[in-house]
């Protein structure tokens, strides 16, 4: 198939790399050229590590890197049989690249996006098709984690959700199926917790390195609710925590401030080398 991916950033360079790795021909897309190329740059260490691993052959690694292309423009008469969206979680900025590739994509083609929170029913609205339009959430880091929440907007078909749910198969994947509300299943349950963390550590009940230690050996976490947080990128979870906040309408949702400061301080996490934790 001819996959469009929208977003070269940490989500978007790993969904390229999954699709590719499995024959696909993959553009990448996004508005920046200089993250297309970090995309691609990323992918390339991924395969090179998998070299290294013995699990790919260096010819391998290198057909899986030809199959991705950069595709810096959108324009009429672009060919792909599914585009999955992965820009920055903004509902304005992600309904406008709706509306655009309804635009310029053939109307037998699949829209996907791999928002974490943001309405699929709302993005299908964008569009003229909405019956093609749904949500595959990977998860981070793509190559590696097995779960594709599978999104059905309030007027997604069962033949788009079953076409989907069998292309994730085909990606190793093991998709699930959920309906269109809020955070959805995964960001509904786990963002609370992060956020819960961070009031915690706001308040000075223990350090960063102690609430992630406590939920490491305490709950058997692979990884503390900080670490996971800059993992995900503080901007990533605060647009979450919006989205719960103002969907579901309950003040248990309200993201921490701690969190607001850190982002409007521009320190997302580990893309931008720190956040509650600094990276080298
Ligand atoms: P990121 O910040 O690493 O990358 C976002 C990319 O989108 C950037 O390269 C940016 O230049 C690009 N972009 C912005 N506007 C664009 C446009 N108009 N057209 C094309 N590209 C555009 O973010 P990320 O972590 O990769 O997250 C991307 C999406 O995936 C978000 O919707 C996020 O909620 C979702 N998601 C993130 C995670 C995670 O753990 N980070 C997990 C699951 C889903």
């Amino acid at each position: 198939m001819r996959i469009l991916v929208i977003g070269a950033g940490q989500m978007g360079s790993g969904i390229a790399q999954v699709c590719a790795a499995h024959g696909h021909t993959v553009l990448l897309n996004d508005v920046d050229a200089a993250a297309i190329e970090r995309g691609r740059q990323a992918i390339a260490r991924n395969l090179a590590r998998q070299v290294e691993k013995g699990r790919l052959t260096a010819a391998e690694a290198q057909v899986i890197q030809a199959r991705i292309g950069p595709q810096l423009l959108l324009s009429r008469g672009l060919e792909a049989d599914i585009a999955i969206e992965a820009a920055s979680e903004d509902q304005h900025l992600k309904r406008r690249i709706f509306a655009e590739l309804d635009a310029v994509l053939p109307p037998s083609a699949i829209l996907a996006s791999n928002t974490s929170s943001i309405s699929i029913t709302l993005l299908g609205a964008a569009t003229k098709r909405p019956e093609r339009v749904i949500g595959m959430h990977f998860m981070n880091p793509v190559p590696v984690m097995k779960l594709v929440e599978v999104i059905r907007g309030l007027v997604t078909t069962d033949e788009t959700v079953s076409a989907v749910m069998q292309f994730a198969r085909d990606l190793g994947k093991t998709p699930v199926a959920v309906n269109d509300f809020p955070g959805f299943v995964s960001n509904r349950v786990l963002m609370p917790m992060l956020n819960e963390a961070m009031f915690a550590c706001q308040e000075g009940v223990a350090t960063p390195e102690a609430i992630d230690t406590i939920m490491k050996l305490g709950m058997n976490h692979p990884m503390g609710p900080l670490e996971l947080a800059d993992f995900i990128g503080l901007d990533t979870c605060l647009a979450i925590l919006d989205v719960l906040h103002e969907g579901l309408g309950d003040p248990k949702y309200r993201p921490c401030p701690l969190l607001r400061k850190m982002v409007a301080a521009g320190h997302l996490g580990k893309k931008t080398g720190r956040g509650f934790y600094t990276y080298g």
